[in-house]
């Protein structure tokens, strides 16, 4: 073999074993408060009106070309949800269970009849000096430390005003933009400064994105245009990206996107339900534009989108339309313990490794993002603080093995959200199989549903069916225990709500 054969060869070799080593880039795309039924994509086993009447063609592509979860779960309400994907953890051992916004404050008042645990108000934080906090190894930290560069766009949400972790750059994202401790937007307006001026405190004041100011856009869009220019930069640098794209639509203020609205009002809809369809869409255009960009670079094939909403649909208030009928078939929709407070629409695609327009009902959870990015990202050498409850769900995606269907999921909310309506109320739940056990810490009650044949939630099987009940409130005490989980006082016997496997009160049900 001559000299310049070999040579060939060596380089040959190593622009192979570059090729295979390559880290992909990864997206999570979480979008606020979207409900299961928010998108003209079916994730029931039939398509519903609300399937017709939301208009989200990238999502339709998204699925097209990944694997769609049909049970994918996250957390009632904002913070709790943002603060297990960066940790890994589950609300009830992390304690951030309710929204978080002032330092050492819980922003809504204790509930009738019950006194709220000292919870992590103070949010996620990168060190372990903050009071009412949980000190955490964030995601992006990891991802950073192994080279990806880590964007933030959108909204944060991860810790109280005046902490390390209301600022996205102390967990360990490179690069933020508009991301502060507030979870809503003071306007959705370009002309508006992304203000609200009627407010005299500017904690609602979109940070970072003075060049909108003025000009006729929406914040979703500028929001894209500023992820795109990011995505551009990584690839400058020549280094994989983790863009965390996470909007501020659709949670309120709900405000019509002029691009879309008026064909909402053109089907018949209400004028805010035309509003907030307006945002579903402006939401899914800006999906449709980062695919359109990935695929304009080149580098589609070796990037991975998570598409995931961090709680339910709202429907307590601000919508239009009869109450609490927005996440239909499911019951309920934003703080609340029902599948339609919990049930997100969840898409991932991962080019060469998912099967293209599959579909998978095996239950997930928020948490299991935490592990399956970093399996994703070909990171297994890493440390974290925090003990992680998530479950990588990345061979579901490879379609390698069946995953057991007697994994046990759960959520613990020992808080008051600040809405009204049906399972909005403190109370601790555990999902096996077919069955989902809510127990509501004010009265101990419970209530026990098969999801499987009752996806609304209609039919409380608690009284009939007292082995399952006692089989599964023995699992969740036992789980609420192990991860000293935090239980509210009864004001009116002054001591705290017993465990659900308590004895007592397993002997009146
Ligand atoms: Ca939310």
């Amino acid at each position: 073999m001559n000299f310049i054969k070999i040579i060939s060869i060596i380089i040959l070799i190593s622009i192979l074993s570059c090729k295979t080593t390559q880290k992909p880039n990864i997206i999570i795309f979480l979008v606020d408060d979207m409900g299961w039924q928010d998108t003209s994509v079916p994730f029931w086993k039939e398509k519903t009106n609300f399937n017709r009447v939301y208009k989200t063609p990238n999502m339709e592509r998204l699925a097209s070309e990944g694997m769609k979860f049909t049970q994918a779960y996250a957390t009632p309400v904002c913070t709790p949800t943002r603060v297990s994907l960066i940790s890994g953890m589950n609300a009830a051992r992390h304690r951030v269970t309710n929204w978080t916004l002032r330092r050492n404050i819980s922003m809504v008042k204790d509930p009738v009849g019950l006194q709220i645990p000292r919870w992590n108000m103070n949010g996620a934080q990168p060190i372990d000096s903050i009071e009412n906090s949980i000190h955490i190894t964030p995601l992006p930290q990891i991802l950073k430390n192994n080279n990806y560069k880590t964007i933030h766009v959108g909204k944060a949400h991860f810790g109280a005003l005046t902490t390390p972790g209301a600022n996205p750059l102390s967990l360990g994202f490179e690069v933020n933009i508009a991301g502060h401790a507030a979870g809503a937007p003071g306007s959705y307006y370009g002309l508006k400064n992304f203000q609200n001026k009627r407010r005299n405190e500017k904690i609602w004041d979109v940070p970072g994105l003075e060049k909108y100011h003025g000009k006729d856009i929406f914040l979703s869009e500028a929001l894209t245009n500023e992820a795109i220019l990011e995505i551009d930069k990584s690839i400058d640098d020549k280094k994989p990206f983790f863009l965390y794209m996470a909007h501020y639509a659709v949670h309120t203020p709900i405000r019509g996107d002029s691009r879309f609205e008026q064909n909402y009002l053109n089907k018949g809809l209400d004028s805010i339900e035309a509003k907030y369809a307006s945002m579903i869409e402006g939401m899914d255009k800006s999906l449709g534009d980062i695919m359109n960009h990935l695929n304009k670079k080149g580098i589609n094939d070796n990037t991975i989108i998570l598409f995931m909403s961090d709680n339910g649909g709202l429907s307590a208030h601000a919508r239009g339309g009869e109450k609490h009928t927005h996440n239909k078939p499911l019951k309920s929709g934003k703080g609340s313990l029902y599948e339609g407070g919990i049930r997100e629409p969840m898409i991932v695609k991962w080019p060469g490794k998912t099967k293209k327009a599959s579909s998978t009902n095996k239950p997930v959870i928020i948490e299991d993002f935490f592990s399956t990015v970093l399996e994703m990202a070909q990171i297994n050498n890493y440390k974290t603080v925090q003990n992680v409850d998530g479950i990588s769900f990345t061979s579901l995606l490879k379609g390698e093995i069946e995953i057991p269907n007697d994994r046990s999921f759960f959520w613990h909310y020992p808080n008051n959200w600040g809405g009204n309506g049906p399972g909005i109320a403190a109370g601790s739940v555990i999902r096996k199989g077919d069955w989902k056990l809510i127990y509501y810490h004010l009265d101990s009650n419970f209530e026990l549903f098969n999801i499987n044949k009752d996806v609304g939630e209609l039919n409380n099987l608690a009284s009939s069916e007292k082995v399952k009940l006692k089989e599964l409130s023995k699992e969740l005490g036992n789980y609420l225990r192990k991860v000293n989980a935090q239980m509210p006082i009864q004001t009116s016997t002054n001591t705290l709500v017993p465990w659900p496997d308590d004895k007592e009160i397993l002997n009146v049900h």
